[in-house]
């Protein structure tokens, strides 16, 4: 029962929230099982890219489509697609079937609450869950670009598409793929989220992925409606694989900008932005410096070293070079 205290807005809070939590009710069996986490994380992921690579490989000539293309002069090919979708699933065969086995017999089922979390409760702790994963994920691709050795054996793979499409947020070798699942699996238990907290985030986690390598410049990507330019989504990310030393951060710019790796995305139809046009000028007249040699360089494999630096690597290439 609701405090004395209760005003009528906060009612109305728990009064959405639980109700959308008790649509629960007959299915608590599947729900508690540890598979079914895996299930709706693995399932909206192909649910989402196959129709939008569909799409690419269909639609790609069609006029209204490339004005919402990032790079619309770059033909998303048949051949692009199977060699990504031969690793995505592979690793899912290889790395995720197991884990999920291993999760069935030994993980016990999720305890679940009569209660539903707050409305505070749940888009605090989905705001806050975003912005660690952006951190700590934006850390462990800096540093994988930054270190050679990380770069070459592990990153580059992603790195192999140049033009991103959705498939592609899940090309990745086994270390990268099980760096993300582990931060978005474990992450929700730093705030003892609820378990429709957690199943939102992972399908978030899976969607912003997805978007982000979309190479799409669409209306209702985050972007759009988080404020001062502080969310990247598609636009920044597909520069990050034309431009890799620049945009680590998966999803936000805060420490992109703080460090100075932040570079502005194309928009739909290849436009290139006024930002865009600054930044390019900014660095052309800054190339001779370290610190711009690096936002420049390195795009040949995405790694910065002073072979790279003294070779003067500035321009995006179509083909991965360091496998
Ligand atoms: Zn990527
Ligand atoms: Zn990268």
């Amino acid at each position: 029962m609701p405090d004395n205290g209760s005003d009528s807005s906060s009612l109305l809070e728990a009064g959405i929230m639980q109700t959308v939590w008790d649509l629960r009710a007959g299915y608590e069996d599947t729900l508690a099982s540890p598979l079914f986490p895996v299930f709706i994380s693995v399932g909206f992921y192909f649910a989402t890219v196959f129709p939008m690579t569909f799409f690419d490989l269909c639609a790609s000539r069609w006029a209204w489509y490339r004005s919402y293309k990032l790079q619309p002069e770059k033909e998303i090919t048949w051949p692009m697609v199977k060699k990504c979708l031969a690793l995505v699933m592979t690793n899912n065969f290889l790395y995720v079937l197991p884990v999920t086995v291993a999760q069935y017999i030994w993980v016990p089922p999720t305890p679940l609450p009569a209660k539903a979390p707050t409305a505070l409760e749940f888009f605090g702790q989905l705001t806050a869950l975003l912005v660690i994963f952006d951190f700590q994920y934006g850390v462990w691709h800096a540093v994988h670009h930054k270190n050679r050795w990380l770069y070459k054996n592990f990153h580059s793979t992603h790195h192999q598409y140049h033009t991103s499409f959705a498939l592609v947020g899940q090309y990745l070798h086994p270390w990268e793929l099980f760096t993300i699942g582990l931060l978005t699996t474990v992450d929700p238990w730093f705030f003892r989220c609820h378990p429709m907290t957690c199943w939102v985030w992972m399908l978030m986690n899976v969607w912003l992925a997805v978007e982000a390598h979309s190479g799409l410049d669409i209306w209702f990507s985050l972007s759009t409606f988080v404020p001062f330019g502080l969310y990247g989504g598609s636009r920044k990310h597909d520069m990050h694989h034309m431009k890799p030393l620049t945009n680590f951060q998966p999803y936000l710019s805060t420490w992109d900008r703080f460090f100075d790796w932040d570079c502005p995305g194309m928009k739909g139809g290849g436009v290139k932005p006024e930002e865009l046009l600054a930044w390019e000028q900014r660095n052309k007249r800054k190339r001779m410096s370290k610190h711009a040699t690096e936002l420049m360089t390195g795009t040949v494999n995405g790694f910065l070293s002073v072979t790279d630096d003294a070779k003067g690597n500035n321009e995006t290439t179509d083909t991965a070079k360091d496998k």
